[in-house]
């Protein structure tokens, strides 16, 4: 038997995505529960599939499209290609994955010179008629013929021009016919042969230009910046549906609707529509559409009806839709339905009140989120005290505040965006070939269009900022200008745009970071519930500390002390301590600095109280505390002359005696002065020069310092000992944790462990009392990870430095790595991502594995965890996950990414695989 590749509305199975695209599965399950769906069947993505390797649609398709033209003509009692009464369709695509826009969709298809007096006469309305074929062979050509939309628009602005027309909708049907006629010759001109006559053949070649569009440019580009991979959507299904008219006059309307609001997840009536328009008019933003909330006057009965339709969607999809509708004559059918795409605020809201509202679980409320998407909320908002008055004002179609150079088209932003210029993208309209100016721009700007235009859905989608239908805006694109009233902006002028309000100003206004919301927490707290790993943050100080707890961080991971030795009350001490010829002098410094480093860890203890607070030792290369050589050298010299001018200074003097009177700061500087400078920076450039590595990352640092200079490790243990015992005595509980890096033998710990015993011999007996703390090991070079067991003999818990540990497994440095070759591994799938961002489960994750079953098997209750960038990277964390880490720890903005990201982890353990 032949394999099926077509399927009816009525017969399709919803479910199945991969096969039939997200638009066709939906369009069968909306006709199989009953909504007024136009007639139509869905041609399978694997078709498309065979089409695209096979360079020809498989045998039998076309006897399988005829039977199902066919079935449709049975239904809606109409004949494709008859004179009396034609059947006209729509050719869509749909993949699994929604992506708006990247593909085509012709409509109108089965008109011809026959069909078309037809349809004057069934319909008695030539203008009706000659739009649609006018829209029909635009549309046609452009897709399935690749003849540019600008062909066919010079005609339409001159026949416009001509009439002295403005709007569209003033066209008569003569204007109209002789578009039509213009357009049909542009297709000779461009093609060689004349405008299929043969509905079937228009309907194969649509067909075949559908499947191809799956390979445009516009659609690899889209799905390589999304990450859709051919396992989440492979080939486009092509949907056959029914033509239904929303331009037949008064009566008749188009319109898109989500379920809820999109903007503010508000359970609530939202959508625009246009009387008397055709579907796409709305999506392209050509005319600006109304809210929905005025068709309760113009049409209330099918206001209610759309209200019904509404609640259905949602009682059965349980979840916020994104649909399409056309009125036709009074009768309301629905074209498509897809999860609706919302901002992060959102979707939180509508996840805490679809639970509050009985529709779904509190695990679905969780999984229907990308965790990736919260970061949005953590965008910045307008300083409220911004006084500053707006210019003028668009539709809020996508929330936040962005400021930038006005750019005029995307190439543009690409480019200045690259060169990490913040740019606002500034057009009429946006259109789906402008999509990499999107990912370039920090907000975009339309004069034109509604919140469900093109510009509106895609940037909602990705976050950013976006203004939509500002008319009051006149933006010049050849001219590269836009303006308001008299007021002129030219590219590369800044301006600062409000997505939440819709307002625009000049210039840079201020912005802040935004609060929590209350709906956030309430779902955070029930993703906490369901939680195995616990979230622990990347802090230093004592107000990123606070901020974390805010977000809800059970605990510092990593708390790197080197940050607190560059602060500028520290660094003299620092350099000091490096530039000590003798242990004496040496602990001479260290003396001083001791009582800094107490108090930083006493606060630090006090705000994450009472939660643990992981210490890393010393780490970096000493030498990164110094000045580099270039500009010791440069200082020295600077130095040696003003040393002459100092002693011409003293020539004069004694030359001519006591007649002159120098100004205050002169008699400072004695050549005994610059002499003392110049030693010291002489004695720095030698130590610079001493300290010289060839691979400083590979070189004397971590717990190899510690080694050389133990006093350096003692001075650090002693001051958070000393802040722990301050703390017990005021009764705060803390969780000191101390942590050594980059270790590779047992016998380092041992050493390091014999400091913490001894210091904390002489800190219980001075103050007391009995220390509570952890003593543990950094696993960031490959011999720690082999010698895990042995490790774990010393160790209470390990930390995985996932950045060194990725680069000592795959042996590249990273800085190298992202400058040089990773792109290209990248782009060639060589490597199919950074290991820096995600982590690399198949090479370092597999000695990750090993290490964390390793130090089990010695230390059973061995306290595991990740501070690597990567453990606030949700695929990451599934892995984490996976290999049964107690916690991950990430930087403070992600700390909410993190926390949803595990509740993820555990409520999808069943199907992780590793990818
Ligand atoms: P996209 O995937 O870009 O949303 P669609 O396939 O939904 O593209 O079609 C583009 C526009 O054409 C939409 O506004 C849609 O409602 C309209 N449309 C598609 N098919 C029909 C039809 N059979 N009758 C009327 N309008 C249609
Ligand atoms: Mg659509
Ligand atoms: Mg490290």
């Amino acid at each position: 038997m032949t394999e099926k590749y077509i399927y009816s509305f009525e017969k399709g199975d919803g479910q199945n995505k991969v096969l039939l695209g997200g638009k066709g599965a939906n369009l069968c399950e909306m006709t199989q529960i009953g909504l007024n769906v136009p007639p139509g069947f869905v041609i399978t993505t694997k078709a498309c599939l065979d089409y695209l390797e096979n360079h020809q649609l498989p045998d039998g398709l076309l006897d399988e499209v005829k039977t199902h033209i066919v079935g449709v003509e049975t239904v809606s009692g109409k004949k494709f290609g008859d004179r009396q009464n034609p059947l006209l369709v729509s050719v869509r695509s749909g993949s699994a994955i929604s992506m708006p826009g990247m593909m085509d969709t012709i409509l109108n298809l089965g008109l011809n010179a026959q069909t078309l007096t037809g349809l004057v006469e069934q319909t008695g309305d030539a203008r009706f008629a000659y739009d649609a074929y006018r829209r029909f062979i635009q549309l046609f050509g452009k897709v399935a013929l690749g003849i540019e939309d600008e062909k066919f628009d010079v005609h339409f602005a001159t026949i416009k021009k001509q009439a002295g027309i403005k709007s569209d909708v003033g066209l008569s049907a003569d204007h109209l016919r002789q578009i039509s006629e213009l357009f049909l010759q542009v297709v000779l001109e461009e093609t060689g042969k004349p405008f299929p006559e043969d509905v079937y053949e228009q309907l194969n070649l649509s067909i075949k230009a559908v499947f191809h569009s799956w390979m445009g440019k516009r659609a690899v580009d889209y799905r390589r910046e999304f990450h859709i991979t051919p396992q989440m959507a492979n080939g486009t299904a092509v949907n056959v549906v029914t033509m239904v008219f929303g331009n037949m006059g008064n009566d008749s309307a188009t319109g898109v609707g989500f379920t809820r609001n999109p903007g503010t997840g508000a359970n609530e009536m939202y959508g625009e529509y246009l009387v008397n328009a055709q579907g796409e008019d709305v999506v392209a933003g050509i005319r600006t559409p109304k809210p929905v909330h005025e068709l309760a006057y113009e049409m209330p009965e099918l206001y209610k009806q759309l209200i019904e339709l509404r609640n259905k969607l949602e009682s059965h999809y349980k979840e916020v839709q994104d649909y399409e509708y056309t009125i036709e004559r009074g009768i309301l059918y629905c074209l498509q339905t897809r999860n609706g795409k919302m901002n992060a605020a959102a979707m939180v809201r509508t996840s805490v009140e679809m639970v509050a509202e009985g529709l779904i679980s509190k695990e679905k409320a969780l999984l229907r989120i990308n965790p990736e998407l919260l970061e949005q909320l953590l965008h910045p908002q307008l300083d409220p005290e911004n006084k500053e008055r707006p210019v003028a004002q668009g539709l809020p179609a996508s929330p936040g505040a962005a400021s930038g150079k006005c750019v005029f088209d995307a190439d543009t932003a690409e480019l200045m965006g690259r060169a990490g210029e913040p740019v606002i993208l500034l057009r009429e309209e946006t259109k789906p070939e402008d999509i990499h100016g999107f990912f370039a721009a920090q907000g975009i700007l339309t004069s034109r269009g509604g919140k469900t235009s093109h510009a509106a859905v895609v940037a909602r989608g990705m976050g950013k900022a976006c203004i939509a239908g500002a008319e009051d805006i006149k933006i010049d694109v050849r001219s590269r200008q836009a303006s308001v009233g008299d007021l002129h902006i030219r590219e590369g002028d800044i301006i600062t745009i409000d997505g939440s309000t819709g307002h625009i100003y000049i210039g840079k206004i201020p912005t802040i970071e935004p609060a929590f919301s209350e709906e956030l927490k309430t779902l955070l707290g029930w993703a906490d519930e369901f939680a195995e790993l616990k979230v622990h943050a990347n802090v230093d100080t004592p107000e990123r500390a606070r901020m974390a707890v805010s977000y809800g961080a059970t605990g510092i991971g990593l708390c790197r002390t080197e940050r607190m030795f560059n602060a500028s009350d520290r660094l003299p001490l620092v350099i000091d301590m490096i530039l000590a010829d003798s242990k004496e002098a040496r602990q001479d410094a260290l003396a001083k600095l001791f009582p800094i480093q107490l108090d930083d860890f006493k606060q630090l203890f006090e705000a994450m109280s009472p939660y643990p607070v992981t210490v890393r030792l010393l780490d970096p290369p000493m030498h990164e505390f110094l000045p580099s050589e270039h500009q010791l050298e440069d200082e020295i010299k600077s130095l040696n002359l003003y040393k002459v001018m100092i002693h011409g200074q003293q020539v004069t003097l004694d030359t001519l005696g006591t007649q002159i009177a120098l100004p205050g700061p002169f008699n400072l500087l004695n050549e005994e002065v610059i002499n003392k400078a110049i030693a010291k920076k002489e004695l720095m450039l030698k130590k610079v020069k001493e300290l010289y590595e060839v691979n400083p990352m590979l070189g004397h640092r971590g717990v190899r310092l510690g080694m050389s200079y133990p006093e350096i490790y003692q001075m650090q243990i002693r001051s958070i000992l000393e802040a722990a015992a301050l703390c017990a005595k005021q009764r705060i509980p803390i969780l000191p944790e101390i942590m050594v890096p980059q270790v590779i033998t047992a016998q380092e710990l041992i050493k390091v462990k014999s400091y913490v015993d001894q210091i904390q011999q002489e800190v219980e007996r001075q103050h007391g009392i009995r220390l509570e703390f952890k003593f543990g090991t950094m696993i960031e070079t490959v011999r720690a990870c082999t010698r895990a067991g042995e490790l774990a003999e010393v160790a209470e818990f390990f930390s995985f430095g996932t950045n060194d540990l990725t680069q000592a497994t795959f042996s590249f440095s990273r800085e190298d790595a992202e400058n040089k070759f990773l792109p290209l591994y990248n782009e060639t799938g060589l490597l199919e991502d950074n290991p820096f961002e995600v982590l690399d489960a198949k090479g370092v994750g597999q000695l990750m594995k090993m290490t964390a079953e390793a130090g089990h098997k010695t230390r059973p209750d061995i306290k595991i965890g990740i501070c690597g960038e990567q453990g606030g990277h949700p695929q990451s964390i599934r892995f984490c996950h996976h290999i049964k880490l107690d916690y991950v720890s990430c930087s403070a903005p992600r700390i909410p990414i993190a926390r949803l990201a595990v509740a993820h982890a555990k409520l999808l353990e069943d199907d992780y695989r590793i990818m």
